[in-house]
């Protein structure tokens, strides 16, 4: 990409809090004009105003990615107020409250996939509409060390974090000779609201999840991840504010692990 392109629009979901706001804060700050989308329009709206009073560009804008019509209505709204799209991160999802097949119940399975991988799906086809065309632009969608480890979440959490990384790749192949590169993050443990957001998005029906999982204390996290601390949102913005540079140019279907070495044991 060249030095025009990379201060074009970046679509940030879930940028009302943890991560996509870290995120969003940081290729703010590299110049990009960020649309923060969220299912939270108040947080969406928190975090541009945010952006704006540190010298950057910004507009919040709801959007549940798990609908189409809300997608496609935030991501044209986005590119009338801010200009044309140049990175779409796709980064907005849930836990699935850690249950196991056995006891998961089939409402929660279809929910939490209809999030954390038909919503990747969403974002990624309603960013091609404006960068095959043009050919260029670039795709980061959020996976997780659950998307290539057994552990880190439950049965819906895996499997969608998993699909997320090989519809990852399927899209480098694709779309690698239009110009397009299409990466993901692989978060370790991550200090953010990931499990008072989840609960209170899925909704009543769903168990307390508060508790469980495999990083919940501070010993877990020491004899689990080799770093022996969390990450910070601004160690994934590192990541991701990379895989948008110029400098990632020729980086295509790659899962870019930052978990403290978790994943390496
Ligand atoms: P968070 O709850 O702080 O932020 C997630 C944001 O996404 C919230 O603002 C929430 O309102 C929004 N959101 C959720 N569902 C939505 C929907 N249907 N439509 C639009 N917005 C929606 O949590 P976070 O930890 O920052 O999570 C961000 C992403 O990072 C998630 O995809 C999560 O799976 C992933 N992740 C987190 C960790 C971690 O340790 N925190 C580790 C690996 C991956």
């Amino acid at each position: 990409m060249d030095a025009e392109a990379e201060f074009g629009l970046a679509v940030v979901t879930g940028a009302g809090s943890g991560i996509g706001r870290g995120c969003a804060q940081m290729l703010g700050r590299r110049g990009f004009a960020i649309a923060a989308l969220d299912i939270d329009e108040s947080a969406a709206r928190e975090t541009a105003q945010m952006i704006e009073s540190a010298g950057g560009r910004s507009r919040g804008y709801r959007a549940d990615i798990s609908k189409a019509a809300d997608m496609d209505s935030a991501v044209s709204a986005a590119i009338g107020d801010l200009g044309m799209l140049e990175v779409m991160f796709n980064n907005a999802g849930v836990l699935d409250g850690y249950f196991n097949v056995d006891d998961m119940d089939e409402a929660l399975w279809r929910r939490v996939l209809d999030i954390d991988l038909t919503g990747v799906f969403l974002g990624c086809k309603r960013a091609l509409r404006e960068m095959l065309p043009r050919r260029r632009g670039r795709i980061i969608n959020m996976a997780s060390v659950a998307g290539l480890n057994g552990t880190g979440g439950g049965a819906a959490y895996i499997a969608a974090k998993h699909g997320v990384v090989g519809l990852t790749k399927q899209m480098a192949v694709a779309y690698g000779a239009s110009g397009i590169t299409v990466n993901c993050v692989c978060p370790g443990a991550i200090p953010t609201s990931l499990r008072a957001h989840s609960q209170s998005i899925l909704g009543p029906g769903v168990p307390d999840m508060s508790g469980r999982g495999v990083v919940v204390n501070e010993d877990q996290v020491r004899a689990l991840v080799p770093a022996g601390v969390r990450g910070t949102v601004e160690d994934i913005a590192s990541a991701v504010c990379y895989l948008a540079s110029k400098e990632a140019g020729y980086i295509n279907g790659h899962s870019l692990v930052v978990d403290g070495g978790w994943r390496a044991k």
